[in-house]
This record gives structure tokens, C-alpha cells and sequence, in this order.
């Protein structure tokens, strides 16, 4: 058995041929750290046209997923213990880092990828969460289902080099990572700062410290408001109900 069990509904199912072909999926696959199953929604199709698809109710633009072959679709798989189901919707909560370690501890998610102008209402009942990659349109769940997958494995125990890589990294406590450098030393006369070659490790260490903090007001000023309230509140200054915050 694997680690971890991503099971997809989707029309598309050949879209995730490209999660076979990257780097730490492709090892976390052959190392069976990972299963992928994917579920081919037009299998559950009905009729003898397989019909996956319909016109909206009241008039309007585009097809929308009929409920049938979905629901039938989520109950064909077999459910594991720390399982949950995850909805694709652009009117989802913003996917964030948290939410790929709050699921890498769980041993199945089942992601729903839906199409052209989205599913009947009533499949939103299958959801625990319904996710959203950002503020945007994309034409199917299935990018953003390949990101979930993607992000999620390389927090498995076992699929990074080193795992000592996501400690540092950006999202992680509300920073985004320094600024990183490897050789040459000079390039286009732009010339690795000299910290970094002093080999003095508590220089680089404060050094880095600075540059993330530096680095995340330069450009997401809005995350260093949520660290400053996250280490009052870590320090004992403040109380939060962070049940009332889900997005913090
Ligand atoms: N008419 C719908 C959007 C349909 S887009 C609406 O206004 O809400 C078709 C499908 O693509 C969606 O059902 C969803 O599964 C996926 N999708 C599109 N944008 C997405 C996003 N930002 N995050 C997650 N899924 C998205």
C-alpha cells in the first residue's frame, strides 16, 4: 500500500499524463510513495452516449456536469480511513501551503475536477472543502488538481532529496524564502553577496533572517501583518480564536 492515495474524478484524465513526467512525482510514483488512480468521469456517462453533461436549468451560456455520473463516479472508490473529498472550484477557498500540510497527513484525497460551466449544485454536497486556485477562470479542476497532487507529495516523507529544503522555504510561518545563489560567483557583474562566501554560518544565518523578512514587506506586505499577529500570538500577547480565522 502507499503512502499517500490521490483518487481523481475527471473528464480529462490524460491531462495528468504531465504529473508522470515531474521530477519528485516521477520518483515518488516509482518509489510507491504515491498511487494516482484516476477516475474517467465519462465512464459514468449516461446513456449510450454517455452523456456527462447538460443544459442549465432557467436558460443560460454553456453546459454543466449532471450530478449522476459524479456522485457515481465518488462512489465507485474505495473509501480509506483518513480520507477526504476536495471540490475545484474557482468559489473555493484559496488554496494555501497550510492546507497541503494539513492534508499530507491524511492517507487519501479524492479531488473532483469539474468543466465547461461547472457541475449542478448539488455536488457540492460530496465536498469536505471546496478549493479554488486563485482568483481566476480556468477552463477544468484539473491544473488545479495537479497542483494539489504536486505540492502535496513533495511534503511526503521520502520524495525530496532533502527535507531540510522545506524548512526555509516561502509560505512556510507567512515568509516568503531569501534570496538563493549558486555558482559563479560573478555573473553579468552581478556578484554573489559576500556573506554567503564568509562561510561564517551565524552571519548567513542572520543575514537570511533579514532578507525574508526584507523580501515578503517588499512584496506581500499583507503576510508580514499575519506573522506579526501570529508571533503575538505565539508569545502569549494576544489571544485569537484562529477556528474564527480559517484563511489565517
Ligand atoms: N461557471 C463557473 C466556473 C466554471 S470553470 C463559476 O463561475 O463558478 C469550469 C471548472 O474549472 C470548474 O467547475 C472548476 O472545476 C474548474 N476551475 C476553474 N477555475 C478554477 C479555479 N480558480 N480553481 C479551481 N478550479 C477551477
Amino acid at each position: 500500500m502507499s503512502n499517500f492515495n490521490f483518487d481523481v474524478i475527471t473528464l480529462f484524465p490524460k491531462a495528468f499524463e504531465l504529473i508522470k513526467n515531474l521530477g519528485v512525482i516521477t520518483r515518488a510514483l516509482q518509489k510507491n510513495l504515491i498511487e494516482l488512480n484516476l477516475h474517467d468521469l465519462r465512464e459514468f456517462g449516461l446513456g449510450s452516449y454517455r452523456q456527462v453533461d447538460d443544459k442549465p436549468y432557467g436558460g443560460g451560456a454553456g453546459m454543466v456536469l449532471k450530478p449522476e455520473p459524479i456522485f457515481n463516479a465518488h462512489e465507485s472508490i474505495s473509501k480509506f480511513p483518513n480520507s477526504k473529498t476536495l471540490l475545484m472550484t474557482p468559489q473555493g477557498k484559496v488554496l494555501k501551503q497550510k492546507d497541503l500540510v494539513r492534508w499530507s497527513t491524511l492517507d487519501q484525497l479524492i479531488i473532483i475536477c469539474g468543466q465547461y460551466e461547472g457541475f449542478d449544485e448539488r455536488v457540492r454536497s460530496l465536498a469536505d472543502e471546496e478549493i479554488s486556485l486563485g482568483d481566476y477562470v480556468l477552463s477544468g479542476g484539473e491544473i488545479p488538481a495537479i497542483s494539489i497532487i504536486n505540492g502535496l507529495t513533495r511534503l511526503l516523507p521520502g520524495t525530496l532529496g532533502d527535507p531540510d529544503s522545506l524548512l526555509d522555504e516561502s509560505h512556510n510561518s507567512f515568509l516568503l524564502e531569501y534570496p538563493q545563489y549558486t555558482r559563479p560567483e560573478i555573473y553579468k557583474g552581478k556578484k554573489v553577496p559576500e556573506v554567503l562566501l564568509s562561510g561564517n554560518h551565524k552571519e548567513i544565518k542572520s543575514w537570511r533572517e533579514e532578507q525574508m523578512l526584507k523580501r515578503t514587506f517588499d512584496r506581500r506586505d499583507d503576510l508580514i501583518l499575519r506573522k506579526s499577529f501570529k508571533t503575538f500570538f505565539d508569545t502569549g500577547m494576544i489571544e485569537i480564536d484562529f477556528n474564527l480565522y480559517p484563511d489565517w
